[in-house]
């Protein structure tokens, strides 16, 4: 008979192709992917805990479940990701909520399925949550959902220490994946027909850092000079990191794509330091400076965050300031988010929530703008996109662009994994509309 899964994934891209490798023990197992919770034989809850509303979520849907279980008994239901990973996390979750069947960390995400095996012989829950820091999956075999784009991960973890900041905490110090594997997997991808490979990481500018292995702009020039067309990007980079170097490599290898997201998260110099950022807002304009003598026309792309503790008007007034000054083509934009076992946690003066708010609102208001100019100049030109899928609701095929920007168009044939030039005729905020030419 048909077995069934169906993942539900929260929060970042790194976890979206987690949920992938979770999704390939799944499928050696002979279970499919389906799209109807109640159809599923497993569910697997792959969590996030960097925002708290994002652990909420989580919570609400898991809970949301135990109805479905108790007609369900067989279905096996698992949650995993860095929020069991979280210290004490895992035996609050068991005893929310006792149906679960299997939780599981960041660290031991590669055990999946030998977890779910164990699970099938025993009535016990299987609660397993490992501190090894260190390791590097290598041998995983993903389930890719996302045809004509592949994530492919060059580092794990991170040794950064925002002060805000979970993810050192549940996803260990910062390794870097052998080169000669980072490059097998890609080859295969591009022959197996990717056209957009994105490289990920906490950190990927430090990827080779207290190695003997390549740089990150050596590892970029490799991928590059492979045959074939297709278009390679990274995420994410720390400021501190981006070096000349990598604008260099990114100015002379027309297969990167020319958009670099930089997450600057405030423009005063007090909070930077607060953030423990290691950089300062004058540091950042000089990276953008580099950046743009090599590539003029390269889109950046930022994360900012309000309301983070001490913050004054004057303070987000130095943000408004410095978006308005690096002219970003869109940010992502989040209110400061408490996350106990960090260092911010503890901080005195956090921000009323109203003060946020307000921030937010004024913050998001200056980003659209400067997203809607820049799509405005984008109307009457020809840009080559990458189709990436069929929006059932536009009925138009969607894909970006080299600065990653999303353009739709009708087609009347499946164009999803081919290259397109559209005639832009028309911008509406972050997205763009076209003719196919
Ligand atoms: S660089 Fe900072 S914000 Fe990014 S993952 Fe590391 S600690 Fe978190």
């Amino acid at each position: 008979m048909q077995k069934n899964f169906h993942i539900i994934t929260y929060g970042c891209q790194m976890n979206v192709h987690e949920s992938e490798k979770i999704a390939g023990m799944l499928t050696e197992l002979g279970y499919s992917q389906c799209e109807n919770i109640a159809a599923a034989d497993v569910v697997v809850f792959n969590t996030c805990c960097i925002r708290e509303n994002a652990e909420n979520h989580a919570f609400g849907n898991i809970g949301m479940l135990k109805k479905l279980k108790s007609s369900k008994r067989d279905m096996i239901i698992a949650v995993g990701g860095c929020l069991p990973q979280q210290m004490g996390k895992a035996d609050n979750l068991h005893e929310k909520f006792p149906y679960v069947d299997i939780i599981f960390g960041t660290h031991n995400l590669h055990k999946f399925k030998e977890y779910l095996l164990l699970k099938q012989t025993r009535r016990k829950s299987v609660i397993k949550i490992e501190d090894d820091a260190g390791i590097i999956f290598e041998d995983d075999k993903p389930f890719r959902t996302s045809y004509p784009n592949a994530w492919v991960n060059i580092t794990y973890g991170c040794n950064n220490f925002c002060s805000y900041c979970i993810v050192p905490y549940v996803r260990g110090r910062e390794r870097s994946r052998k080169s000669e594997n980072i490059l097998a997997e890609i080859r295969n991808l591009i022959k197996d027909g990717y056209k957009e490979i994105t490289l990920l990481g906490q950190n990927v500018n430090s990827y080779g850092n207290g190695t003997n292995d390549l740089s990150f702009p050596e590892l970029l020039e490799k991928i590059a000079a492979m045959d074939g067309k297709f278009r390679l990007r990274f995420m994410t980079s720390h400021p501190k990191d981006f070096s000349e170097e990598l604008a260099k490599v990114i100015a002379e290898n027309p297969k990167i794509c020319r958009q670099v997201h930089l997450p600057v998260q405030s423009g005063s110099d007090t909070i930077l330091k607060a953030m423990n950022r290691k950089y300062t807002s004058a540091d950042y304009l000089k990276k953008i400076e580099i950046l743009k003598k090599y590539v003029p026309d390269c889109a950046v792309t930022t994360d900012l965050i309000v309301g983070f503790p001490g913050e004054t008007e004057e303070d987000f007034k130095a943000t408004l300031e410095l978006v308005n000054r690096v002219d970003y083509s869109s940010a992502f934009t989040f209110v400061y988010s408490r996350r106990n076992g960090t260092v911010a946690a503890s901080m005195p003066d956090q921000i009323p929530e109203e003060v946020s708010k307000d921030r937010i609102i004024r913050l998001v208001e200056l980003v659209n703008t400067l997203t809607r100019e820049h799509s405005k100049k984008y109307v009457g030109k020809t840009v080559e996109v990458l189709c990436e899928g069929y929006d059932d609701k536009k009925k138009m095929y969607l894909g970006r662009d080299e600065y990653g920007r999303m353009g739709y168009f009708e087609n009347d044939k499946d164009v999803i994994g081919e290259f397109v030039d559209i005639k832009i005729t028309n911008a509406n905020g972050v997205s763009l509309i076209g003719e196919k030419v």
